[in-house]
């Protein structure tokens, strides 16, 4: 379980970005985030991966802070914590399995010789996540080759392969047009269900978020203004 309490942050002195957001969320629960550009979705998300150091508060992921973890204990709960780019952030040369592969260890492959670094076990593991995701055809081409919607589903089996126990998506769908957009969404959905995970995403639309999230969370100038199952925005809104 994820479990924020009381987290605040401000970049500048007076000028809070976030103030006192309470959230819990249990695993195989699908979160967005709606809010205002500004409002301090993406500042949750770098706290909640401790891209940014907040200033007050409590993240715990199963029970243990995040925010007082020390080097080495913030790079093993890193490992736990999945990302997802609305750019995608692959490496567009290297084929669609390799970029997957460079999910799991970032650090063991460079440059050259991915393939060779990797034992039979992760590579088969990559095929079964590129299945997953409906692109296992695709796994030696060039992610260059790819559309938009296919790119992010080798970002899903990317953020996968680690075994996360969250994943956070910045903008997921937002390089997207509606359809794609559709699938990107259902499988994020059913996938974080299936393997019974966290996933978080901050997004601009909110038809999509009501129709894919379980819970939605609202944020509107630095404050939490909604936490809900999907179906109670209407009344709220
Ligand atoms: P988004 O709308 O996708 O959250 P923004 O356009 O708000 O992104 O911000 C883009 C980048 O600029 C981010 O890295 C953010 O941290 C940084 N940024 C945003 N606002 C400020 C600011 N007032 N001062 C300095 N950097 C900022
Ligand atoms: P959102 O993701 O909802 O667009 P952000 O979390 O990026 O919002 O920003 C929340 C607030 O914090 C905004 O007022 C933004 O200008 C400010 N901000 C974000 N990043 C920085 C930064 N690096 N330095 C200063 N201010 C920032």
């Amino acid at each position: 379980m994820l479990e924020v309490k009381h987290l605040a942050k401000s970049y500048q002195k007076d000028k809070p970005a976030l103030t006192d957001i309470n959230f819990k969320i249990d695993p195989g629960n699908f979160v967005a985030i709606i809010g205002p550009s500004g409002a301090g979705k993406t500042t949750i998300l770098r706290s909640l991966n401790q891209l940014i150091k907040d200033d007050a508060g409590e993240i715990l992921l199963d029970g243990e802070d995040i925010r007082s973890a020390n080097k080495s204990e913030l790079r093993k709960l890193r490992r736990q914590i999945g990302m997802i780019f609305q750019n995608y952030n692959l490496v567009e040369r290297l084929t669609v399995l390799e970029n997957v592969l460079h999910g799991r260890l970032g650090y063991k492959s460079t440059l050259a010789g991915v393939m060779g670094r990797y034992t039979e076990d992760e590579k088969r593991e990559a095929l079964d996540l590129l299945d997953k995701v409906g692109l296992s055809e695709f796994a030696l081409q060039r992610c260059s080759e790819l559309s938009g919607g296919q790119k992010q589903r080798v970002g899903i089996a990317r953020a996968l392969i680690q075994h996360p126990k969250v994943i956070l998506c910045d903008e997921p769908i937002a390089s997207l047009d509606l359809a794609s957009s559709q699938v990107v969404m259902k499988m994020l959905k059913d996938l974080i269900q299936e393997l019974n995970i966290i996933c978080i995403a901050n997004l601009h639309q909110i038809d999509l978020a009501k129709e894919h999230a379980d819970q939605i969370i609202g944020i509107r100038h630095g404050k939490m203004v909604f936490n809900d199952v999907a179906d109670k925005l209407d009344q709220a809104a």
